[in-house]
């Protein structure tokens, strides 16, 4: 549920998981956890994230199972615990390269010490794969690292869970699964391999959708939108769209996305603004005032997806949805009627 869920927004998203059979839920940061909690959500909860001192008491006030790997942060943990007892996960770096201790004596260590605080349960152990949707040779190098440490998690706190699949590891490697799966942009119906959905079985959750708030004639040689990044060449009808980069439609658009508007598909013309963007409807083309515009999603037979948009601008779809900024609206479906 990190990064608002995704750009879905995190207690909906939240909300539906459970709906859907999630036991668990995580999230990066602390206040990620609170807010899921203040919401009334009373799952466990796992901060996956590193936590500061000051981030700590945080997700310690939300019930969050924290992450672990060095002596130093345990004690921290110990002594922020107060009169509750703290779930803690050690993790363990088998390749990724980012949070956890690539040394096992290391993780072990911090592992017995939390058996040995009172205030702290050893709650789990972990690993994070850095190329499940590319390399699943490394991977499996990674389990081989890691399981080895499993085993001498469980021979200290026997019941313990084991995790280490995100989504791409979820539906490419079985192995991987242990006790929990930690399935974040896969809930999404978006493809961990950034390539197409639908070929997963995966269906989008999100639609991206603005308006047509104006439509005009350009003669040929008027130009639309900062720079004059586009000029027509002829005669058309430009339609503006509400919706800039502060949405999260990035400026790297400019003249490179498309829009679908009754059931067509129409290209965005000119430099993305911070609140407009300009559709090029052509010399015939018409759009009734507030006609819906969609920019992720489908409208008749057109669609353009969150993996679209991202190769436009070589980047991936977690990176499309999460760029959705908060002044954008959510309203939530269930079997397409309004929740
Ligand atoms: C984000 C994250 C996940 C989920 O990754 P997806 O690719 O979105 O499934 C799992 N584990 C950790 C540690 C993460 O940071």
């Amino acid at each position: 549920m990190k990064a608002n869920g995704y750009g879905h927004g995190a207690v909906p998203a939240a909300r539906a998981a459970l709906a859907g059979g999630a036991s668990w839920l995580a999230v990066a940061t602390a206040g990620e956890a609170a807010e899921l909690r203040a919401s009334g959500i009373g799952t466990r909860l796992l901060v996956m994230g590193a936590l500061s001192l000051e981030e700590l008491p945080v997700a310690l006030a939300a019930d969050a199972d924290v992450v672990a790997w060095d002596e130093r942060f345990v004690s921290d943990v110990a002594a922020a615990a107060g009169g509750g007892r703290v779930r803690v996960h050690v993790k363990l770096d088998t390749g990724m390269g980012r949070l956890g201790t690539r040394v096992m004596s290391e993780a072990i260590t911090a592992a017995e010490l939390v058996r040995a605080e009172p205030s702290l349960e050893l709650a789990g152990a972990m690993t994070h794969f850095a190329t499940a949707d590319e390399d699943p040779e490394f991977v499996s190098a990674q389990l081989a690292r890691f399981e080895p440490f499993v085993a001498e998690l469980r021979r200290l706190q026997p019941g313990l869970v084991v995790h280490a699949a995100n989504s791409a590891a979820v539906l490419g490697e079985p192995a991987s699964h242990f006790d929990l799966v930690r399935c974040g942009i896969a809930l999404y119906g978006l493809d961990p391999m950034n390539e197409r959905a639908e070929d997963r079985g995966l269906e989008p959750a999100l639609e991206l959708t603005s308006y047509v708030a104006a439509v005009k004639a350009a003669a040929s040689g008027d130009s639309a939108g900062y720079g004059r990044r586009f000029v027509a060449d002829r005669e058309t009808r430009l339609a503006t769209l509400p919706i800039g980069y502060a949405d999260g439609v990035r400026r790297a658009f400019t003249n490179n996305l498309d829009v679908l508007i009754g059931e067509r598909r129409y290209p965005l013309v000119g430099t993305v603004s911070m609140d407009n963007i300009t559709v090029d409807l052509g010399p015939d083309g018409s759009a009734e005032r507030e006609a819906p515009a969609t920019i992720i999603g489908s409208d008749g037979k057109e669609s353009q997806s969150a993996e679209d948009l991202a190769a436009r601008i070589a980047t991936i779809n977690y990176e499309i949805v999460c760029g959705i900024s908060s002044r954008v609206p959510r309203t939530y479906h269930r079997d397409g009627v309004p929740a």
